[in-house]
């Protein structure tokens, strides 16, 4: 490769002469960086990608003006430490490499990341360190061997873009729903079962793909949310055709028939259980995973019966698709599931 390191020596003298902002080594077979790398000081954008580097050099860290840096497809086994060292640093590409994890300590030097492209990798786990990752707007970790989102991953609240399409990821924290400026959430092909409720927090999704996973419906508040685009083929949905279930009527527990009193009565401001509770820390707590009834909107907490309805992208969401999809929706009590008129449907009750 000797031939490929002096061409690659003339090329950085070349652009050092004429001044260049960017400097790219893109495929030209090198499997190390020359160390006159350092003199290209006030470049702005360097791609290395498309070679056999399995390393860079320490002398990297003298483009402390370096913005953007390729190194996809290469063969990285782990992310070069010397990034640690360039704290300008915004897109950073390292897309198609053998990488197999994130270490918290570089992400903890990367504060100005707006763009991390890991894609093609076999990383295992995302870090709870990401929330370094401040500025963070697209974050894209397409096909690697991801089980689990850290909650973390909420706190990146600059997020416009995740792509998680690929992985084995069988659940979502409920802490995703405070990405209020992600647009485009891609989660096609893992192993999800269903998707976070208050999934209408991220108030500014617009393109959601959910293709090929497990899931069995959509999460209670769905319809709430105003998408432009829905991928969902190659789900487990419940059908339209499903049957009403037996109809009985329940025996509330004493708990919950005392809990759903309470709540009742907190909903009144001037009832003397409202101004009374938060003297019953203990209870305020249990008393904090409450639901309300999709048909009556009274509130319950342990006891309910699941349902789905199915609404239409087009008529209830304003999408251009006619597609239906099941939604989860929960109800009371069997007086309300019995009452006629309404269009929910029974799946499994749980106590
Ligand atoms: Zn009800």
């Amino acid at each position: 490769m000797g031939t490929n390191r002096e061409m690659a020596n003339n090329l950085i003298i070349r652009a050092l002469r004429g001044n260049a902002k960017s400097f790219s080594l893109s495929s030209k077979k090198i499997a190390s960086l020359p160390k006159s790398i350092a003199r290209l000081k006030f470049i702005l954008a360097l791609h290395l990608n498309n070679n056999f580097l399995s390393e860079l050099p320490t002398e990297l860290q003298a483009l402390q003006q370096l913005t953007e840096l390729n190194l996809g497809n290469n063969i990285l086994l782990e992310i070069p430490v010397v990034l640690k060292h360039l704290p300008a640093l915004r897109k950073l590409y390292l897309f198609g490499n053998k990488i197999e994890s994130l270490p918290p300590d570089i992400l903890d030097e990367l504060p100005n990341l707006t763009l991390l492209n890991v894609n093609h990798n076999q990383i295992k786990a995302i870090p709870p360190q990401i929330k370094s990752l401040v500025n963070l707007e697209v974050f894209s970790i397409v096909d690697n061997q991801l089980e689990v989102v850290p909650a973390e991953l909420g706190c990146l609240v600059r997020l416009t873009e995740l792509n998680l399409t690929n992985n084995k990821v069988s659940s979502l924290p409920p802490q995703m729903c405070r990405l209020s400026s992600l647009r485009k959430l891609y989660l096609a092909r893992n192993n999800l079962c269903e998707l976070p409720e208050g999934i209408s927090g991220c108030t500014s999704l617009k393109v959601l793909d959910v293709a090929g996973n497990p899931l069995s419906l959509f999460p209670t508040d769905f319809g709430s949310l105003v998408l432009e685009e829905l991928f969902c083929e190659g789900n487990n949905f419940v059908r339209a055709e499903l049957k009403q279930s037996v109809q009985e009527v329940e025996v509330l527990s004493l708990n919950e028939l005392a809990a759903r009193v309470v709540l009742m009565e907190d909903r009144n401001k001037l009832s003397r259980v409202h101004q009374a509770l938060p003297n019953y820390p203990e209870l305020v707590s249990m008393l904090s995973q409450w639901g309300r009834c999709a048909l009556c909107r009274r509130p319950f907490l342990t006891t309910w019966l699941e349902c789905v309805k199915f609404i239409n992208l087009n008529k209830d969401m304003g999408m251009k698709r006619r597609l239906t999809v099941p939604v989860r929706a929960v109800l009371c009590s069997y007086s309300c599931f019995n009452a006629e008129g309404h269009s929910y449907y029974g799946v499994a009750s749980t106590s």
